[in-house]
């Protein structure tokens, strides 16, 4: 079993790739102290799923799977915004002081740095802080607290009926 209070980490993730693991468990939001000023509220989980492999060039490779809801800041109303998080990425692994300085290839993944084990819980933080939109809003005029309701209805489609009339028969004249 490994609920939410396991620890998440590899002993030695290059064996780990190499034998192609999976390890799957849950991350506390509240425990990912990166995320914090991003969040209106840090209640619950996201869960991961860490699996091993190599990429085409027979290098260590792990793919990361992450889900789960986080709660951000609408930039324009500042109220609280459910964000659904659905990530897939993967992360070539270097030993400690071994990261090629100029990866020719622009299509590889980023290299982190691993050492003889690798906390997972802060390779998911990571990916979440990576992956997380510079600005994140309400759609237009779903704003709710305060900013957003001043200047609510009444002007809904203003040129609904302008469209009408332009083209009165929208029917098929064959
Ligand atoms: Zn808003």
């Amino acid at each position: 079993m490994s609920g939410p209070a396991a620890v998440h980490r590899l002993e030695d993730p290059f064996a780990f790739a190499r034998a192609s693991g999976t390890h799957s468990g849950q991350a506390a939001i509240a425990a990912m102290p990166r995320l914090q000023d991003r969040l209106a509220g840090n209640a619950g989980y996201v869960s991961f799923v860490v699996r091993g492999g190599q990429d085409q060039r027979q290098r260590p490779l792990l793919e990361l799977e992450i889900a789960g809801n986080l709660t951000l800041r609408c930039d324009r109303c500042l109220a609280p915004l459910g964000f659904p998080l659905q990530l897939h990425s993967a992360v070539l692994l270097a030993h400690v002081g071994e990261v090629p300085p100029d990866d020719d290839d622009p299509e590889s993944p980023e290299w982190i740095e691993a050492g003889q084990e690798l906390d997972l819980l802060e390779l998911v933080e990571d990916e979440i802080v990576l992956s997380l939109p510079l600005s994140v809003r309400h759609d237009q005029g779903k704003c709710g607290d305060g900013a957003g309701m001043s200047r609510a209805d009444g002007q809904d489609k203003p040129f609904s009926r302008l469209a009408a009339l332009l083209n009165p028969q929208q029917t098929n004249t064959d």
